[in-house]
């Protein structure tokens, strides 16, 4: 077929592929540098009570990298090729001690914050993830409880000896682990009651239905109940609607995170965001 087709077209074949491989390369050599010259960001998105107060429970870390030519890049464009070029880890210790920093300067100011950060599955394979965490703890004078780490469900159902041993230790530190996305893997129950995350984070796509759909409704309401039995908290994701709040609040949810409360911000627009929607929680001690 290929000769049928002539040069013309094998040569416009391979000039594009060509390309896709030099853009590949660009992205690469970009990534190095980004993390070379500071070039990434934290936005902080609030994760709030599923109650009428809507207080302030907590906010996820979300990784942005702002580039010099290309503006701000979400991570969708860049995390995915970061974990295939070898370069997660390091972009993932920036993110573990910047968003651990950010957190220890609220603190300080009286703003009592714990903040989850997601892990790729590559930093949770590395056995250097807990020694890692607790240093970056120590460093910044944390209380473990403050963080909170976010595995996706196919990482932590991956090698799962392995997921026991870390998620053992990482418990004994002291920090939270949270599965992000929840519904969207196949974990099995047996392995829900073996795990005991802290949390689960039922996945934007149900919460997205649950007005119109009645089965993501009732696997929504189902995930809630079985999370409570068995003394996990609940995180909705992307709660964009009254409708998707009340719902979720009148099935006992204990926590929401969505647009419908606010996008994520820089750090610096925290104090705005707790002066406009709640009172400053109450400082430590006493300071
Ligand atoms: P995720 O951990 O599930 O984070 C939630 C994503 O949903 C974020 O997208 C957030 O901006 C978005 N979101 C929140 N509320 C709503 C809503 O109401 N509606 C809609 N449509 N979207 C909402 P973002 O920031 O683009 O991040 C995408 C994913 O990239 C994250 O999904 C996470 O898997 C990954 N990611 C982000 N930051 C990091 C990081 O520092 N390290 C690693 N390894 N992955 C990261
Ligand atoms: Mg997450
Ligand atoms: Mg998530
Ligand atoms: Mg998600």
């Amino acid at each position: 077929y290929a000769k049928q087709a002539g040069k013309g077209t094998f040569c416009y074949y391979s000039t594009d592929m060509e390309a896709g491989a030099a853009r590949l390369l660009d992205l690469q050599r970009d990534l190095r540098r980004a993390l070379a010259n500071d070039e990434f960001v934290l936005h902080y998105q609030p994760i709030v009570a599923g109650n009428h107060t809507h207080h302030l429970n907590a906010v996820e870390a979300l990784i942005r990298w702002q580039d010099p030519h290309r503006g701000l890049l979400m991570p969708g464009v860049f995390i995915a090729e970061a974990e295939r070029f070898g370069l997660i880890s390091e972009i993932g210790e920036w993110v573990l001690d910047t968003a651990c920093r950010q957190c220890a300067i609220w603190r300080e100011q009286g703003m009592l914050i714990p903040v989850a950060v997601n892990v790729s599955a590559v930093q949770f394979r590395s056995q250097g993830l807990v020694v890692l965490v607790e240093s970056i703890m120590r460093r910044h004078g944390l209380p473990p409880h403050m963080l909170t780490l976010e595995l996706t469900e196919s990482v932590a159902m991956d090698d799962m000896t392995h997921t026991l041993m870390m998620v053992t230790r990482l418990r004994e530190l002291g920090v939270k682990i949270a599965i992000d996305d929840f519904g969207t893997g196949h974990s099995s129950l047996a392995w829900l009651r073996q795990f005991m995350p802290h949390e689960l984070k039922i996945d934007r796509s149900f919460i997205e239905d649950i007005e119109d759909d009645p089965s993501a409704r009732a696997i929504v309401n189902a995930v809630i109940q079985l999370a409570h039995a068995l003394k996990i908290e609940v995180v909705a994701e992307g709660v964009e609607t009254i409708a998707q709040r009340d719902l979720l609040q009148a099935q006992g949810c204990e926590s929401l995170q969505g647009y419908h409360f606010a996008r994520p911000f820089p750090a610096t627009e925290l104090e705005g965001y707790l002066r406009s929607h709640n009172p400053l929680p109450a400082p430590e001690n006493g300071i």
